[in-house]
């Protein structure tokens, strides 16, 4: 029998856009650990999580039993002006490297904004709206989540208010007019905005800032302004039931052709492309249906689930937010400042961690130039050019096929190219003039950050 020529790009049609959002909590049989209230310890409720967030995101976000959650129509409307967006068969980076290997890839960096945060961004901008709220607050690190925001905001009509980290902020000046572009407002973070970035700076003056500051920053702006409410592009449960849109398109297409991944990448920053693209494989895989090997991959300098510790602790470096059960290297963890890859956030998903915790993922880590390395060989050969995050997945993926090519096995790979990288070619240049450098901190260096890990009766690690 003939096989079935598979096309370069599988692309769904408008209809086969996902309408339900999967939460695969319903399924996990350990259930992540519920957000703890930083002062009590005890279980949030949704009353103490309204004055951050919008109602029914709080609803979402406490909801481990629905297994589908409808889309609001007017967030699918939106979703077809970039969705579905193609799984493609990567023949020339197979062909590159000669390797027996089938290789696919989700690509999300088919809109504006770049990356998979506008599946996200567009949820929470309508949540607000449909709440009557004047406006959200948010942090961006390299960027994208905020523009992605700004997308969405300009288009509910909700004003926008993005703390960058101050590194990325003065590295990254078209990216942040690409925000102003949709309307938002851009404060470069610590800032003397608010009382926490006094604090931060009082404390580490000339600091780059962190996401950890900037999630500080826009919570307290969030909570002192009337009709605003806190908004965050990765790492909570909801982030990664929006994202599901993207593992749901997968399968389908995937499903067309019979094809079935024996390997699924994806990189993990705060967790949400991956939990997204993972979100319909592990559910099969939890209810005994399908067996996956499932590859989360982080920088070596910011190694959350290799080295972290797996305990409850704050979200953020100001310790405002609630307390969450993750691995975590310490909300005091900043990684170098040589650091251009992205993935710089200290914790992880709760529901990734968890999955991690009873091993039914794995992680592993790598180092930049070898990410970049990867990233150029990724353009040469397929033609886009990825974001630094989503080479991370790239490099996983090579190092995967070439161990095929070595045993002769035709696995296939599933990974989620989750960016493009338009925004980073100072990065890009760092690594062609041979200036960047791989920092891998030493367990000094992570023995800071644990230090600062809240330390109660149950959070022992
Ligand atoms: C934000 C981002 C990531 C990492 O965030 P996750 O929440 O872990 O998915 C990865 N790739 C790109 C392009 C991003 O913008």
């Amino acid at each position: 029998m003939t096989e079935q020529k598979i096309p370069y790009k599988i692309y769904l049609s408008e209809d086969e856009i996902p309408t339900q959002w999967y939460n695969l909590r319903a399924d996990m049989i350990n259930k992540p650990a519920p957000l703890l209230n930083p002062g009590t310890h005890e279980p949030l409720k949704a009353e103490e999580l309204a004055p951050i967030f919008c109602e029914e995101l709080v609803q979402q976000e406490l909801d481990d039993t629905t297994a589908y959650i409808d889309i609001p129509e007017e967030i699918q409307e939106y979703y077809k002006t970039y969705r579905p967006s193609p799984t493609m068969r990567a023949y020339h980076l197979e062909k590159a490297l000669g390797t027996p290997a089938k290789i696919y890839y989700k690509f999300e960096g088919n809109n504006t904004s770049g990356s998979h945060k506008l599946n996200s961004a567009l949820a929470q901008a309508y949540y607000a709206k449909k709440q009557g709220l004047k406006g959200v607050t948010t942090e961006t690190g390299a960027g994208q989540w905020g523009t992605a925001l700004s997308m969405a905001c300009a288009y509910f009509g909700l004003d926008c208010k993005v703390f960058m980290v101050k590194v990325s902020y003065e590295q990254k000046p078209f990216r942040r007019e690409v925000m102003r572009t949709y309307g938002a407002d851009v404060t470069p973070s610590p800032s003397e905005t608010t009382e926490v970035g006094k604090k931060i700076l009082a404390e580490h003056p000339g600091t780059t800032g962190s996401l950890g500051c900037a999630i500080s920053e826009a919570v307290e702006v969030a909570t002192t302004h009337e009709g605003y409410r806190y908004v965050l592009g990765s790492v909570l449960n909801q982030v990664l039931l929006h994202q599901s849109v993207i593992g749901l398109e997968a399968k389908a297409a995937l499903d067309k052709y019979g094809v079935t991944p024996d390997i699924i990448i994806g990189c993990a920053g705060g967790g949400s492309n991956l939990g997204g693209l993972i979100a319909p494989f592990m559910g099969q895989k939890i209810r005994g249906e399908q067996d996956y090997r499932i590859i989360a991959v982080e920088p070596a300098s910011c190694p959350s689930f290799t080295r972290g510790k797996f305990a409850y602790d704050f979200c953020d470096t100001g310790m405002i937010c609630p307390l969450a059960k993750m691995y975590t290297l310490g909300s005091g963890f900043i990684p170098s400042p040589n650091h251009a890859g992205g993935l710089r956030f200290h914790g992880m998903s709760t529901v990734l961690s968890q999955l991690y915790a009873d091993g039914l993922m794995e992680a592993t880590s790598v180092e930049q130039t070898s990410v970049f390395e990867a990233a150029e060989y990724f353009a040469r050969t397929e033609g886009i050019l990825p974001a630094p995050e989503s080479s991370h997945a790239i490099r996983a993926a090579i190092d995967e096929a070439l161990k095929c090519k070595e045993t002769g096995e035709e696995k296939t790979i599933l990974f989620g190219l989750t960016g493009t990288g338009y925004f980073d070619m100072v990065a890009y240049e760092n690594y062609h003039n041979g200036t960047m450098t791989d920092y891998i901190p030493t367990d000094e260096d992570l023995a800071q950050g644990f230090a600062g890990i809240p330390q109660f009766p149950g959070n022992e690690f």
